[in-house]
């Protein structure tokens, strides 16, 4: 099968090199390692096609892999007999046109490289996120991701008008027109965000673009007592179209990311709870809040990933949860998760909480079993934007039914019959085995 995919890409673009490839078979949270029989480099489309279809013929199951900065293990494969399928190559850039303000890029163009051409059109791409100078295009489009700027653009769904992906069966469904109305029929472009790999391989993307965002747009850090007084805050510091992030940080997280970058400490350190707002004009805030104003400001939030990594093996879960709930669920956590330390940080405006779970081994989920279920027992999701990947895959039916689980398995038997794509990712084996015998 090598001799096959080196035929389509060339052999310098399969790499079985046991460095690299080991690599690519551990993802950003180094909580799941498995080695890929090889990294397979495809360039175009078509190379794309032949990738998949003779990996089918060698019985060989394939992993879409952007640029490996996912946080549910949904980008390494959950099985040694894989291929990685490396999207890096698929660099394709189109015009921006003026007039629709949309661009087509390749699926491994990262999120700073679209920020960049937009900016130099004096345009904005709505999605922003601390992995943009490696996530590509193409990932962030799998998994739906989110990012800080959510509360002002919406997530990545919203930004996609139109797509190329190759299905299983190596038929290219191309989709690039951008229509802003199209109502013929189902929405496939749509359904292939946030299917994380598993119903196609993605190699283009048609954006929609937004006005440049101001220059001088300003920067506050507020502590507060509790989540809801930041959720007060948020929605009171500006008119809403002038509101571009408000995110918050607890002060476990505020404590280390002060030690790890050697930062001071911004506001009084007695605060559970900070708040990080930007706003195109100066803030409403009353006049006995503890504030800070800084662009710079956002390093205490943007670096709390890494500073969560100094810790040790950090299970990461990414939940949402209703505005009002959110106090309700970060004091059970302690409880939940002792004898481990546990912290969070978050995407406040959309009830975004990234819980850092610190201690357990990779493959104890008992403390994760328990912060999901208080999660889905309060109306949450158990994925706000990182997806479900391998690591929530026994979790997806908290927040999903049956109706809709059976009909996302029969979407996946339907454009995979062969299990070619990211076995193991959204789905466990019995729930499409279960799907599959009830459709039979
Ligand atoms: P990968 O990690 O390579 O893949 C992710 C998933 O997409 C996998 O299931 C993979 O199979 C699939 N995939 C990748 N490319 C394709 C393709 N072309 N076609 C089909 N399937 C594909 N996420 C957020 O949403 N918001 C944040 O604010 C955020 N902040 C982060 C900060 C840090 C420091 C880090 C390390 C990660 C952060 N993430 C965040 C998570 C991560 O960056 C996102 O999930 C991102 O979308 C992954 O993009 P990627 O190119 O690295 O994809």
């Amino acid at each position: 099968m090598l001799a096959a995919l080196a035929e389509i890409v060339g052999a310098d673009q399969v790499v079985t090199d046991g460095d690299v490839l080991r690599s690519h078979g551990t993802d950003w949270s180094g909580r799941w390692a498995v080695t890929p029989i090889a990294v397979v480099r495809p360039a175009e489309t078509d190379e794309v096609t032949r990738v998949l279809r003779a990996c089918a013929a060698a019985h060989v199951s394939v992993t879409a892999q952007g640029g490996n900065t996912g946080l549910v293990g949904g980008s390494v494969p959950t099985r040694q007999d894989s291929v990685v399928l490396s999207t890096t190559r698929l660099r394709t850039t189109g015009k921006v046109d003026q007039r629709t303000r949309q661009v087509t890029v390749g699926a491994g163009v990262t999120v700073a490289e679209l920020q960049a051409l937009a900016h130099e059109r004096g345009l904005t791409y709505g999605v922003d996120l601390a992995a943009r100078d490696t996530a590509t295009i193409g990932g962030t489009v799998a998994t739906n991701a989110g990012g800080v700027r959510v509360v002002h653009f919406g997530d990545t769904r919203s930004q996609v008008v139109g797509l190329e992906a190759v299905f299983a069966d190596g038929s290219v469904m191309s989709h690039l027109h951008g229509l802003p109305k199209d109502s013929a029929g189902y929405d496939l472009v749509k359904l292939l965000v946030g299917s994380e790999g598993t119903l196609g391989v993605v190699t283009a993307v048609r954006v929609q673009l937004h006005d440049a965002l101001p220059s001088e747009r300003v920067t506050t850090l507020i502590g507060v007592p509790f989540l809801a007084r930041a959720v007060e805050l948020f929605q009171s510091v500006a008119p809403r179209d002038q509101l571009l992030a408000a995110e918050y940080i607890d002060v476990t997280g505020m404590r280390l990311v002060c030690e790890v970058a050697q930062l001071p400490h911004p506001v009084g350190d007695h605060w559970p709870y900070y708040l990080l707002v930007e706003t195109v004009h100066e803030p409403f805030l009353p006049e006995d809040v503890d504030a800070a104003v800084d662009r710079r400001l956002w390093i205490y939030r943007e670096r709390q990933p890494e500073a969560a990594a100094t810790t040790g093996l950090v299970h990461s879960l990414d939940v949402a949860l209703p505005l009002d709930e959110l106090d309700a669920v970060v004091e059970a956590l302690a409880a939940l998760a002792r004898p481990h330390l546990v912290f969070t940080f978050g995407h406040l405006a959309e009830g975004n909480l990234h819980i850092q779970v610190v201690g357990p081994n990779a493959d104890d989920i008992s403390v994760t079993d328990r912060v999901l279920e208080l999660v889905a027992s309060h109306g949450g999701s158990v994925s706000s934007e990182h997806g479900v990947g391998r690591s929530k895959t026994r979790h997806l039916a908290l927040c999903r039914d049956p109706a809709q689980l059976r009909a996302m398995a029969a979407i996946k038997n339907a454009l995979d019959p062969g299990r070619l794509l990211n076995p193991g990712v959204l789905f466990t084996p019995e729930s499409l085995e279960s799907a599959t015998i009830a459709s039979s």
